[in-house]
């Protein structure tokens, strides 16, 4: 089925001799080599020694959920992808936990990272190319000066004009420092222990908030569902969005990249939509871009489709099947239609001010009965296109 999680199948990777020697990038290799390898000794060989206090791990989950924030709301959502707008005190935060999380100034990460989208999966371009496996998408591509991740500002114009950034990227060693160990510093000498507080607050986030973040870049390239688009190796995983503060939705992302949500739905798990959204009614965001839910549901049926279609070629009375699916499939289409027209009318008749007269409300409400009435449509149209495609699971294929 195609609703299972596939296994990874990253395109198949390109070797040249300068990739291989590439040379190696020794402040990241100690940096990056050294940090994991304190925190799983010192850590724990602490923790047994002396114990840690419940503030401690507070401290932890705060700077932990800090880092990443700033990361998928700021670097990401906000400055790589312009997915919103937000007040200069916003901006100054996620300057802050940037700095903090370890992962290079605004402009070299949104550098990086909007050619990650410009060049998806090209092994030569893309700075994080899951072609080139896991390792060099989690971290590997850090590690070496690799011709892919050289310097080139051409593509963040704008950005270089936030002066909230251009400070950033001026005393960017200085924020480093001051925030990985000045300020776990200072949280633990207000519980009472400044060392825990450097170790749980400092050492073991810095280490885990890092590697959360680069699994965007590999195993939501390897595992899980493509539901709105095959052009990407980009993967849909709500396993991936729990660990990521919801940047697993990473298919809905690539194909959709200027909206500010990642998961769509109420339920999906993004905490980073939901702060974002939770920041515009105290007016510290504003001008949020959503895609329509016309072009996500047009997505997401010619994925389907392309998938039935392909499967059906290969089951016994194609031509047949195929007739079947081409109807539903033009019968849903056109349902969808109806249903965004109804959509857009309900939803701008709902904003205007009705005044008491009899008319008006009658009007009103018959916009609402025949929205209710297509979305019903709809509901139906899309249960027997799943039960159509799911009836292909039990024809026999064509052996060859
Ligand atoms: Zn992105
Ligand atoms: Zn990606």
């Amino acid at each position: 089925m195609t609703d299972q999680y596939s296994s990874p199948t990253p395109p198949a990777a390109s070797n040249s001799a300068d990739w291989d020697r590439a040379p190696i990038n020794w402040t990241n290799m100690i940096l990056f080599t050294l940090t994991p390898l304190f925190a799983l000794t010192l850590v724990p060989w602490y923790g047994f020694t002396y114990g840690y206090s419940a503030y401690d791990w507070m401290v932890f989950i705060l700077m932990m959920g800090f880092c990443g924030i700033s990361i998928t709301a700021g670097y990401h959502r906000l400055w790589s992808h312009k997915a919103y707008k937000a007040h200069p005190v916003l901006r100054f935060l996620f300057a802050l936990g940037g700095a903090c999380a370890l992962q290079n100034d605004v402009f070299n990460w949104a550098s990086d990272h909007r050619r990650h989208h410009a060049f998806v999966d090209n092994n030569d371009k893309d700075p994080y190319s899951a072609g080139r496996g896991f390792w060099f998408s989690h971290i590997g591509w850090i590690l070496r000066h690799y011709p892919s991740s050289s310097q080139d500002f051409s593509n963040i114009k704008d950005l270089q004009k936030d002066p909230i950034l251009q400070w950033q990227h001026k005393h960017y060693l200085a924020l480093v420092l001051f925030m990985n160990i000045a300020v776990p510093a200072f949280l633990g000498y207000l519980g009472g222990n400044i060392i825990a507080g450097i170790l749980l607050g400092g050492l073991l986030r810095l280490v885990l908030s890092q590697h959360v973040t680069y699994l965007i870049n590999s195993l939501a390239h390897m595992w899980g569902k493509q539901t709105f688009s095959e052009k990407s190796s980009a993967r849909d995983n709500p396993v991936i969005a729990l660990l990521t503060y919801g940047e697993g939705y990473h298919n809905y992302h690539h194909t959709f990249q200027w909206d500010y949500r990642n998961g769509i739905r109420w339920w999906h798990y993004d905490p980073t939509k939901w702060l974002i959204r939770s920041c515009e009614w105290v007016g510290l965001t504003s001008d949020l871009k959503r895609v329509s839910p016309l072009s996500i549901e047009t997505a997401r049926l010619e994925m389907q489709y392309r998938k039935a279609t392909e499967r059906c070629d290969r089951l016994k009375n194609a031509d047949t099947l195929r007739a079947r699916l081409e109807e539903e499939y033009e019968q849903l289409k056109h349902t969808l239609d109806l249903w965004a027209q109804h959509r857009q009318q309900w939803y701008a008749a709902k904003s205007m001010q009705i005044h008491d007269q009899l008319h008006e409300k009658w009007e009103k409400n018959a916009l609402r009965d025949s929205y209710r009435e297509v979305r019903y449509q709809l509901k139906i149209r899309r249960q027997r296109w799943r039960e159509l495609v799911q009836s292909f699971s039990e024809i026999p294929q064509v052996t060859a």
